[in-house]
């Protein structure tokens, strides 16, 4: 089931030869090589990034001087759907999280030597990068006014002392974009600051790696404290005492990505399901010719229908420069709860295979139950909306009512 979206010629293109590359090769290898208990080794991916790479799909979203294809975010957003049919196919194609955000900070806010020392290798795969905002219990988590890593200037060095947690791909990373406090007398909403931190600088340590949901093959989620670390002045990314900002001016779109590709997750899996129940019978007849199934899937379709529509027009209106943060939360919590449900529901539908590492299901199913808490949990978005929503109570509405 494909509809039209009045995408652009050039994001239609991007799907089309995308969607080529994850049918003729991302998802043959993922067949032979990853289902079934296989891993998503770096020589695996690195295959997958030459055949991107050959085929022009790579890092579209990337500025062609930094090794990108230098098109416009409108353009690529609908291509981060049919990269995410696959775990395989963010990485290869360099739109994997949480490197693209990390990539998208430094190219919006950092400064030109920096560009220079981290983007290339970024974009070409060669270096890893992590984002470094959570905090343990006493600290910064669905609020970030409760930062406590702070960042104290000493002559022409930056000193980080803190704790932090869900530090993605950290203990890997080549480099770490730290948020710590540097100014404890502003707004608690001001005030903090990002940094870059090469993960070998004397002072950050990594002192677990947190088993999560997931982790048979994902990436790791380390602690990491950070005890007297020096930086150079020069490594402060962004202005200071501006990092609630620039979070923001990352997540926005980064959130939108997150959408596309837990889209394309859920397309499959309704694919999937589909193809399975054409095929499976039981009382008398194939699972396909069940009501109650074909509602389920008519439902998952009409819900992701809405998904996207949602998310092109907060794109649209990023586009447009409009900061566009409701519309934003509301595609972040609807997609988030829209694709945890359908891949859930496709789960059941191919039973006992359904939980099976032969079919992809069960990877997408222990994926997705994050997206309803990283980049802001569920309440955390709503909470927002409710502000918002409450803002033009009309009195009048109750006339009626208080006349008697
Ligand atoms: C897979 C994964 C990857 C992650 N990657 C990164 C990363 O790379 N870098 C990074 O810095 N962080 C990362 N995180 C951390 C993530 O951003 C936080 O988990 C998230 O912001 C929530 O913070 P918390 O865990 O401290 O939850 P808490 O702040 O302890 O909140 C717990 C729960 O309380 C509820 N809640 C919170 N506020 C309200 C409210 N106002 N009203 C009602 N209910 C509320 C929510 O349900 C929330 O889930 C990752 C997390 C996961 C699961």
């Amino acid at each position: 089931m494909e509809f039209e979206y009045d995408d652009s010629e050039t994001a239609t293109e991007l799907v089309e030869r995308t969607k080529a590359f994850m049918d003729e090769v991302v998802i043959p290898r993922e067949r032979e090589d990853f289902l079934g208990g296989g891993e998503m080794t770096d020589e695996l991916i690195a295959e997958l990034r030459a055949e991107a790479k050959e085929r022009d799909l790579y890092a579209p979203q990337i500025p062609e001087e930094y090794g990108g294809l230098g098109l416009d975010f409108r353009d690529v957003l609908p291509m981060f759907e049919q990269a995410g049919r696959s775990l395989l196919g963010p990485p290869a194609l360099r739109v994997d999280a949480p490197d693209e955000g990390n990539i998208h900070t430094i190219e919006m806010v950092g400064t030109d030597e920096q560009k220079e020392e981290w983007l290339v290798p970024l974009v070409d795969g060669e270096y890893t990068s992590a984002f470094s905002m959570t905090e343990p219990m006493q600290g910064g988590g669905s609020d970030p006014k409760m930062i406590k890593t702070t960042a104290e200037k000493d002559d022409d060095e930056w000193v980080i002392n803190g704790h932090k947690w869900w530090t993605s791909q950290g203990d890997e990373a080549d480099i770490l974009l730290v948020m710590a406090r540097t100014n404890q007398d502003a707004h608690p909403y001001e005030g903090c600051s990002f940094f870059l931190v090469p993960p070998e600088t004397d002072g950050v340590e990594f002192p677990r790696d947190v088993p999560y949901l997931g982790d048979s093959w994902g990436i790791s989620h380390p602690e990491v404290i950070y005890d007297d670390v020096r930086v150079p002045e020069e490594n402060l990314l962004g202005p200071k005492d501006e990092g609630f900002g620039i979070a923001q001016r990352r997540l926005g779109p980064a959130r939108l990505t997150h959408c596309m590709r837990f889209c394309g997750m859920a397309k499959r899996s309704i694919n999937v399901a589909k193809s399975y129940v054409s095929e499976r019978e039981a009382f008398g007849s194939d699972l396909s010719e069940k009501q109650s199934l074909r509602f389920t899937v008519a439902r998952a379709e009409t819900r992701l229908h809405a998904v996207r529509t949602q998310v092109r027009h907060a794109a649209r209106q990023i586009a447009a420069g409009k900061e566009a943060r409701i519309e934003v939360a509301m595609c972040k919590v609807f997609a988030a709860n829209v694709v945890n449900e359908i891949i859930d529901d496709m789960l059941q539908l191919c039973g006992g295979n359904g939980m099976a590492r032969d079919l992809p299901l069960s990877y997408f199913y222990e994926d997705v139950r994050g997206f309803r808490i990283f980049d802001g949990a569920d309440e955390v978005h709503l909470r927002s909306i409710a502000r918002e929503a409450f803002e033009d109570v009309d009195d009048e509405e109750m006339q009626t009512v208080t006349r008697f």
